[in-house]
């Protein structure tokens, strides 16, 4: 089997669970050919952006500070991870040349006052280039055969939106094939790091936050594999978060938009664009912890088997949120007013998570952030109040409770259910929304009671037997 692992961040954190990832990618590619994909060891990546936002402050002794921190933890853990002298020596060696780099970089940043997006994600993509020697030297220390690769020397070619790119898959599957073949024939397994590739004048570029997981699946796609495991310390998808309901339970099998749809809702962070590669070559992507091996995780496929074709498959709660609802008698009817106020809203940068215009067409309720509540408000205020709006009404604290799940689609009753579970509660539901894909119904509570109406949700689709 042709296999693409990725671990998270807090997989590789520690020498004794870097040495065990070591002997199981040993084990497992004696009978497959396996490509390990690889993050930042945990707080690496916050530490680097901590670093350009010091640079930003002109702190450069905060930047330098931090810089050593990095420097120390992969310092400490190379030498613990590492048994054999040798490849030790070599190993702290090549991490050295990176560590001058990087205090190079940061000098740099600092004395030319001048952080752009080129150079912020050259910057955060230190990570996973010393990750990944880490993890490869430890697959050498276990008796495997292995290499490291940045996303940039196995072959991932992208765009040149720094922060945000995206890849030219046609040159990147060239690239990559090419490269990992190479490899699987000399029994050697590569290791690659997540995140970051570079653009065709050979600047690296980042996916942003959580990329490490799409560069996995666009490997998978490249090297035709036959399935890709997502490592990280959760054992997969869940019916709930288990923080809130005690008795929620792993989800056995979903497909790939309701995982879509979960990764959205923060079930667990997943890098939204990860899937995209997969769908078309519909390879198979399993959602595994790294402490627990035993267990299969969460199956992510295109077409789940029916026995698990439940109506409603997880429900999840997004707290801290605001809900504006925007009211006028102009609205009605005046074609351009939606128009008009999400234009006002992307212009002040505000990401809108749900919106719904009830059919008198007199309110358009939307919710966003808290964190940019007072934006959004102000930017609607300043441009729109008086016009085309006539009050806005704000409520802070709201949670979106959203319920996922394919079977839902047709199925009649499932509203009724919901909102039964909800009013037995005493809760009070602020707004709701179902697109009419009808995978995913959302509502609005307040912060306080999202508890509780989750546990009502679990509790009346009895999503505690569901496998
Ligand atoms: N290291 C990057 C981050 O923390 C990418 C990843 O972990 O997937 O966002
Ligand atoms: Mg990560």
């Amino acid at each position: 089997m042709r296999l693409v692992i990725k671990y998270g961040g807090t997989s590789i954190s520690a020498a004794k669970d870097i040495q065990s990832i070591a002997k199981h990618v040993n084990a497992l590619s004696k009978n497959n050919k396996i490509a390990v994909v690889c993050s930042a060891i945990s707080g690496t990546t916050d530490d680097l952006i901590e670093i350009s936002q010091s640079i930003k402050k002109e702190n450069k002794a905060k930047a330098e500070q931090l810089a050593s921190k990095i420097i120390n933890r992969h310092k400490q853990v190379s030498k613990q991870a590492i048994k054999k002298q040798e490849l030790r020596k070599k190993l702290l060696k090549k991490l050295d040349d990176d560590f001058k780099e990087l205090v190079a970089v940061i000098d740099g940043m600092v004395l030319l006052g001048e952080i752009t997006p080129r150079s912020i994600d050259y910057l955060y993509s230190f990570g996973e280039r010393l990750s990944i020697k880490i993890i490869s030297a430890a697959i050498s220390d276990s008796g495997k055969k292995s290499v490291s690769l940045t996303g940039k020397e196995v072959g991932i070619v992208t765009d040149s939106n720094f922060g945000e790119s995206k890849p030219l898959m046609d040159t990147t599957r060239l690239r990559v094939s090419k490269t990992i073949d190479l490899l699987f024939s000399k029994n050697t397994v590569p290791v690659i790091g997540g995140f970051a590739g570079a653009d065709q004048h050979g600047h690296i570029t980042t996916f942003g936050r959580g990329g490490s997981d799409y560069t996995a699946t666009i490997i998978g796609s490249c090297i035709k594999a036959d399935e890709i495991w997502l490592m990280s310390d959760v054992d997969g998808l869940m019916t709930a978060d288990p923080k809130i309901v005690k008795n929620a339970k792993l989800l056995k099998e979903v497909s790939y938009i309701e995982a879509i749809e979960m990764a959205l809702f923060g079930a667990k962070q997943i890098h939204p664009r990860t899937f995209e590669p997969l769908i078309t070559k519909k390879i198979p992507m399993k959602i595994r912890s790294s402490f627990n091996i035993k267990n299969e995780g969460t199956l992510v496929t295109a077409s789940p088997s029916s026995s698990v074709k439940n109506t409603v498959k997880c429900v999840s709660n997004i707290r801290h949120n605001g809900l504006i609802d925007i009211r006028g008698g102009s609205m009605v009817g005046t074609p351009g007013t939606a128009a008009k106020i999400f234009e006002t809203l992307a212009k002040a940068g505000i990401n809108v998570m749900m919106i719904s215009q009830n059919p008198s067409e007199s309110s358009i309720t939307i919710v966003v952030k808290n964190d940019v509540l007072d934006k959004a408000v102000n930017a609607l205020e300043m441009e729109l109040l008086g016009k085309i709006i006539k009050k806005l009404e704000v409520t802070t604290d709201v949670a979106i409770i959203a319920l996922i799940g394919s079977g839902m689609r047709g199925t009649v009753g499932v509203a009724s259910r919901v909102f039964s579970a909800i009013e037995k509660n005493k809760i009070n539901v602020a707004m709701i929304t179902q697109g009419s894909s009808e995978l995913n119904l959302a509502f609005v509570v307040k912060d306080q009671d999202s508890s509780s109406a989750v546990k009502a949700i679990h509790d009346a689709f009895k999503l505690d037997k569901i496998n």
